[in-house]
């Protein structure tokens, strides 16, 4: 038989045990190569790199459909970097 409940407890007992549930948000690093959110000490899941060399060749994974896709993608990437230099980015990478 599981514990019966002797007394209540009260709203401040409850909350205080309630006040180590809380989720924490997972630390994710940036890929060097991407500048995807990637978990750290991973390879990254969308360029298949880890520590500047190719890992996974992802492109040899995917469809015909999804390589299409992400050819544009990162076409469309290339030229939002070479045009913008955003400051942001920079500061993320040092
Ligand atoms: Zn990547």
């Amino acid at each position: 038989m599981g514990g019966v409940q002797v007394k209540r407890h009260t709203k401040g007992k409850r909350n205080r045990r309630r006040s180590h549930l809380a989720l924490k948000k997972t630390f994710l690093a940036i890929c060097q190569k991407c500048d995807r959110e990637v978990l750290p000490h991973r390879v990254c899941a969308h360029c298949g790199f880890y520590d500047g060399k190719e890992v996974i060749d992802v492109m040899a994974k995917l469809t015909k459909k999804e390589k299409k896709r992400r050819e544009k993608e990162e076409e469309a990437e290339q030229k939002a970097r070479g045009s913008e230099l955003n400051p942001e980015k920079l500061s993320k990478k040092t």
